[in-house]
């Protein structure tokens, strides 16, 4: 699965206003593009700010309060990856729907893509219809209410994780979690049997424009450790790789 915003965010939903609802931020850098996007965008009713490179994007992303963006990978100044991650990374911006556009088009730039958070994935050429079609799909994933989508659900061995109500299980039992131990098992959990250092883990969980500590990864960590592991000191979930940082280890699930 790839959805992970926090379920608190709705970004198209009630704090934007009806105009705010139809902006649509597309960040392109090759003018003839740019264009064909906006008028298949406009057509559907849609106004399009545009930004000709990365860094221009991630000052219009905060200000505009578009409802989603069009992303180009291949970028002037700041990628279409590391947008994408900041975006993530940031609370104001982190529920906004990205469909990414990009003219290569293998298996490897598309996980990443995903992986960095993309919604939606578009190959040039594309047809501009197939384009519009695909911001039409992440926004009414964005607006819907949370009650008219299905649950999303980890389920994994032992541990039972619900997105949606917020509720963790394991082996049946519910776990007591604060939020920041939640949203960093979903992200564990969302991105199983990677290593992450704590600095990614920082800015993808708690968010770039927070400053805590290094080290108060570690502290949530042990918590999490505590209440998820069947022996806190002997950790087969969530597994220190020594000299770099964290890993979820699915195969500690026994699934
Ligand atoms: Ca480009």
């Amino acid at each position: 699965m790839t959805a992970e915003r926090p379920a608190t965010q709705s970004p198209a939903g009630p704090d934007r206003s009806p105009a705010e609802r139809r902006k649509i931020l597309v960040v392109e850098d090759e003018p003839d593009i740019l264009e064909l996007v906006r008028v298949a965008l406009e057509a559907e009713g849609f106004s399009v700010v545009a930004a000709g490179d990365g860094e221009l994007g991630w000052v219009l992303a905060r200000r505009e309060r578009p409802a989603a963006l069009v992303l180009d990978l291949m970028l002037p100044k700041l990628g279409g990856m590391e947008l994408c991650k900041r975006i993530r990374g940031t609370r104001e911006t982190a529920g906004i729907p990205v469909v990414m556009l990009t003219a290569r088009g293998t298996e490897t730039d598309k996980v990443v893509g995903l992986e960095m958070g993309a919604d939606d994935y578009v190959t040039k050429p594309f047809s501009p219809r197939e384009l519009a079609a695909r911001v039409k799909a992440v926004l009414r994933r964005a607006y819907e209410a949370p009650a008219e989508r299905p649950h999303e659900v980890y389920e994994k061995g032992p541990l039972r994780i619900d997105f949606d109500s917020w509720e963790t299980r394991l082996d049946g039992r519910r776990i007591e979690l604060s939020l920041r131990e939640f949203e960093l098992l979903k992200f564990f959990v969302t991105h199983p049997n990677r290593v992450f250092e704590r600095g990614q883990l920082l800015d993808l969980v708690w968010g770039r424009d927070t400053f805590v500590e290094p080290r108060t990864v570690d502290v949530h960590i042990r918590r999490l450790r505590q209440r998820i592991e069947r022996d806190g000191s002997m950790p087969e979930l969530i597994v220190t790789v020594r000299g770099v940082g964290y890993m979820f280890d699915e195969r500690g699930l026994g699934a």
